[in-house]
């Protein structure tokens, strides 16, 4: 006779609204089987108004923690008890770990992309480039300036966002920044060591759309990140790799935030390799 379905030992989720295509689910999910745990990871849709009793409900019935979506990575903070420092200078949380009932912001966007450039290179001391200046771009600087980076120059067509960031970063942290102004194609200083494409150029379903810069100035040394996920191999990672750039993908940030979530809410260390494999089969 089947057994009656047992509590589940660590409930943990995304807060979304509305209900958007992510495949966070499928890769936490992915590491929670392949590690046995008897733990799940629910995307819940959860609107504006409802955001605070979500909070509050995940408390009540003990998860381990969640993660947020847009709109709700600014608006949570308030109903949170503390942040993380990453998350305080960034201004936004993507996940909640809860503990002994205390609900603690962090900001893992950045660590996972960090985590991802490491196994390439140290940012200590290098001078990059950031194209955008939106939510992942904030993260990436902030957590890049954290790790000691020598200067950030942020790269945005909305002049007053990137200056702001870049005032942002000189003022909280011991990194120089600055901000150019992106109008026409960018031409990437010669200096540049490391170039990041933080903008939504590329995603799916758009594949064939590249940031507009100035490829003649994009030098082999420089070693080159995007962050678009899907496709894992964008235009611009082509584009780049091309002239002889060494490249990273933006599956590894989405793992690596993945990886992070998880030894936070469950204590385990999951394994990158499965996640990554999951989120290969769902880009195809
Ligand atoms: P935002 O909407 O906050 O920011 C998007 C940025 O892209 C803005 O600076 C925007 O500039 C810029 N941008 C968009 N189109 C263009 C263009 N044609 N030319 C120049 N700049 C452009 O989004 P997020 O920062 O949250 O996310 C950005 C991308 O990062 C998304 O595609 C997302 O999929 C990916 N991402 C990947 C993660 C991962 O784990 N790999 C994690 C988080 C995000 P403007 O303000 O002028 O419009």
């Amino acid at each position: 006779m089947a057994l009656p379905e047992s509590f589940v030992s660590q409930l943990t989720g995304l807060f979304a609204s509305p209900a958007a295509e992510n495949p966070t689910g499928a890769i936490v999910e992915a590491a929670y089987r392949h590690a046995g745990l008897n733990a799940r990871y629910v995307t819940c849709e959860v609107g504006p108004a409802g955001l605070e009793a979500a909070v509050r409900g995940a408390v009540a019935m003990g998860w381990a923690g969640f993660h947020c979506s847009l709109p709700h990575k600014i608006a949570v903070v308030k109903h949170l008890d503390e942040l993380a420092q990453a998350a305080e200078l960034i201004g936004a949380v993507n996940c909640v770990v809860i503990r002994d009932g205390r609900l603690i912001g962090e900001n893992t966007d950045g660590q996972g992309f960090l985590t991802s450039l490491r196994a390439t290179v140290e940012p200590k001391g290098q001078r990059i480039v950031i194209l955008g200046a939106g939510g992942a771009a904030r993260a990436i600087a902030f957590e890049l300036a954290l790790a000691g980076a020598g200067h950030i120059l942020i790269v945005s067509r909305r002049r007053e966002v990137g200056e702001g960031l870049a005032r942002d970063l000189r003022e909280r942290t011991s990194t120089d920044a600055s901000a150019a102004h992106w109008h026409t194609p960018f031409a990437v200083p010669a200096d540049t060591q490391i170039l990041i494409n933080a903008t939504s150029v590329g995603l799916f379903p758009d594949v064939g759309a590249k940031p507009e810069i100035d490829y003649s100035t994009v030098a082999a040394q420089m070693i080159v990140a995007d962050i678009i996920p899907n496709p894992p191999r964008t235009a611009f990672l082509n584009e780049v790799e091309a002239r002889g750039c060494e490249v990273i993908d933006g599956l590894g940030m989405l793992v690596n935030q993945a990886v992070i979530a998880i030894r936070s809410w469950n204590g385990i260390e999951a394994d990158a390799q499965v996640m990554r494999e999951t989120l290969t089969e769902i880009f195809g």
